[in-house]
This record gives C-alpha cells, sequence and structure tokens, in this order.
C-alpha cells in the first residue's frame, strides 16, 4: 500500500516492508505470503536444498510467482505478465539488468 516503493522494498503481494537484501529481486514476496504458496497441483511446493532446485512456478492467493532457488534457499517473486518460464521472467521484470550485460559502455 505504500507510495514509497523507491525507498523501502515491499512485499508484491500484501505491501510489508522487506529486508533491503530483497531489493535486487524484482517484485520479491514476503516469509508470510511465501507461507502460503503451493505448487501447480494445489500442494505444498517440493524444494531440494541439495540441488537447489523445486517447483517453479507457485501460486500464493492463485497470484503466479516464481522461485530463485539458491545457496540452499530461495527468494519468491511475483509474476507482473504471466511468463511461461523463469528467463522470461527475468527478461520481462529486469530488463535493465539484462541490458548491462551488453557491451555498451557507459
Ligand atoms: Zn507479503
Amino acid at each position: 500500500m505504500s507510495t514509497k516503493k523507491d525507498a523501502q522494498v515491499s512485499c508484491s503481494i500484501c505491501g510489508a516492508a522487506l529486508d533491503d537484501f530483497f531489493g535486487t529481486y524484482p517484485n520479491a514476496v514476503c516469509r508470510e505470503c511465501d507461507g502460503r504458496a503451493v505448487n501447480a497441483d494445489g500442494h505444498p511446493p517440493a524444494h531440494d536444498t541439495w540441488a537447489d532446485a523445486g517447483d517453479n512456478p507457485v501460486f500464493i492467493d492463485g497470484v503466479k510467482c516464481w522461485r530463485r532457488y539458491r545457496f540452499g534457499g530461495y527468494v519468491t517473486m511475483r509474476d507482473m505478465h504471466n511468463c511461461s518460464n523463469i528467463s522470461e521472467f527475468y527478461e520481462l521484470h529486469m530488463p535493465e539488468r539484462l541490458g548491462r550485460r551488453k557491451k555498451n559502455a557507459k
């Protein structure tokens, strides 16, 4: 609900304040909302901490989200464009970051 989205990172589902850590991820979701996530079959999402893999996408209150599995944990991010895979999610939600990979010197 806050309009200060530049000053503070907030959950893209409920608007709760998030740690700065989440600021590097687009449309991050807080742990409380994440706790309601289910997979495409309506079951609690699987998470293999050894392989850094798990179900994708997941759904929170019917909202499609993608999880970035990393270092035995994950960050859940809200999908605003109904993407078909997480690569497409990054392309559509982080165009600036992708653009920076190109060789356009400052
Ligand atoms: Zn939340």
